[in-house]
């Protein structure tokens, strides 16, 4: 249906592939055309090695009707060498077809919900902890509060990495550690297992995920491996940006049971983003950095059930957040800004008291995405015993969503529970992870 999907791609702001898949059916056009070509000759031939087989058989015996005469069988045999030669570029050109295909289809994002907003605007569809009965005395940002409480070190390790790296000091530490606790009990508590994914993933991997290591070359760090380990068994490596890649690779290959789904699982990460030509005052301090920490939720479902475990999803970011005591606002996301591989998101931004004049003030700080069954078909993840299916196996859909990023919700916390008489309050429900401290105060 190249009509629809060259629709989507417009509709999704990837306007340079829209042309894209008419060429996919062209390509299948004459892929069918060389089938019917290669078929014709396999008949052909077929009825030639039978002649020539009863030929073998027959020769030296006075039967009459297969006796071919020697000049017959050499123009047979020509005939069937011939056929073979031609055969042999029709499988290749065949071959070639497939993977200009796949390699083309790869590229296309996945269509899109009904639900979506067209084009470019966003659709606020909620707020959590709203109305704000108390606007913050103060627009202080936490670049000044982090470094005035001795919580945040930028300088230095500017020295050491760059621009875009921190170090997290003193009770900005067990905050991190509070917020990934605190984001992993929540989760836990609606039915997320804990899993710990690697940080280091093959690229053909955050590929199929629709993260385009080599297209996306200024957003992804690509691993260059020590020479011994280079070679065509060692597909490169990236570092993700998100456990979503290493947990959608999980089931690579696997056939799930049906009788399982959902499959929720709920990890801790250190994100790896090369964010090139992002900075700038927008992205200062704490907002968007190279490498951050992110509990991140990622689920399998039935084809058709992706609602059920998205709202989980979103009800865990909503708790989180609303017992943090930060302001926020839901949006339901454009087809413009989808990622390639999400049918429909949704995202929360909390209000940071230092970006009044920029976005109102809000600023994102998590994400939620159906993905349909755009990664699993990538990753060949299947699932058997669907009720109602007459197919052996089928692709199930991928969900996924933040359950606490941790840079920015230190940010956000740091602003919105600054008092002027020079502290931070931390919210009541990280306080089993702060060592006894309920207030952060100078030193
Ligand atoms: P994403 O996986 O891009 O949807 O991002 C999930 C969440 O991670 C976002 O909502 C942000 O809170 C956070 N985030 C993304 N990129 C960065 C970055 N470069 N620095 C800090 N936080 C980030």
């Amino acid at each position: 249906n190249p009509e629809l999907y060259s629709g989507n791609c417009l509709e999704r702001n990837y306007n340079s592939q829209s042309d894209t898949p008419f060429k996919i059916a062209q390509l299948y056009e004459q892929w069918l055309q060389s089938q019917k070509i290669a078929r014709g000759l396999r008949e052909k031939s077929n009825v030639i090695q039978t002649q020539l087989s009863h030929a073998d058989t027959f020769s030296g015996l006075e039967t009459g009707s297969h006796d071919l005469g020697e000049e017959e069988i050499e123009r047979l045999s020509e005939e069937a060498r011939k056929i073979k030669r031609e055969l042999a570029p029709i499988g290749e050109r065949e071959k070639h077809l497939l993977e200009e295909m796949q390699r083309l289809a790869a590229e296309l994002p996945n269509l899109t919900s009904d639900e979506k907003p067209r084009g470019g605007e966003l659709k606020i569809i909620g707020f959590i902890n709203e109305p704000l009965n108390q606007p913050p005395s103060s627009s202080r940002d936490h670049v000044h509060i982090g470094t005035e409480l001795d919580l945040l070190e930028f300088k230095k390790a500017a020295t050491t990495s760059g621009w875009g790296w921190y170090f997290l000091k003193n009770e900005a530490t067990l905050l991190e550690d509070a917020l990934v606790g605190y984001a992993k009990k929540v989760a836990m508590e609606h039915g997320f297992t804990f899993v710990t994914p690697p940080s280091m993933v093959y690229s053909h991997i955050a590929s199929a995920c629709g993260f385009r290591p080599r297209d996306q070359s200024r957003q992804v760090y690509n691993i260059q491996q020590v020479e011994e380990n280079q070679g065509y068994d060692n597909p490169s490596l990236s570092l993700a940006g998100t456990a979503e890649i290493p947990f959608a690779g999980m089931e690579a290959n696997q056939i799930l049971d049906a009788a399982d789904l959902p499959v929720k699982v709920v990890g801790s990460s250190r994100c790896y983003r090369a964010e090139a030509g992002a900075r700038g005052q927008a992205g200062r301090g704490l907002y968007r950095v190279h490498e951050f920490t992110k509990v991140e939720m990622f689920a399998w479902t039935a084809p058709g059930a992706e609602m059920d475990v998205f709202n989980s999803i979103l009800l865990v970011q909503k708790t989180i957040l609303q017992r943090l005591g930060l302001r926020c606002r839901i949006l339901e996301m454009p087809s413009h800004d989808l990622g390639a591989s999400a049918y429909r998101k949704q995202d929360i931004e909390a209000y940071f008291p230092s970006r009044r004049g920029r976005n109102d003030g809000w600023g994102e700080v998590t994400s939620a995405s159906i993905c349909t069954d755009y990664q699993t078909r990538r990753l060949n993840t299947r699932v058997k015993n669907l009720a109602g299916s007459e197919k052996k196996t089928d692709f199930p859909s991928t969900v996924n969503g933040t359950a606490v990023a941790v840079p920015r919700v230190l940010a956000a916390l740091l602003e919105n529970g600054w008092d002027e008489k020079g502290f931070v309050n931390v919210p009541e429900v990280l306080w089993p992870w702060m060592h006894g401290v309920q207030t952060i105060r100078k030193k």
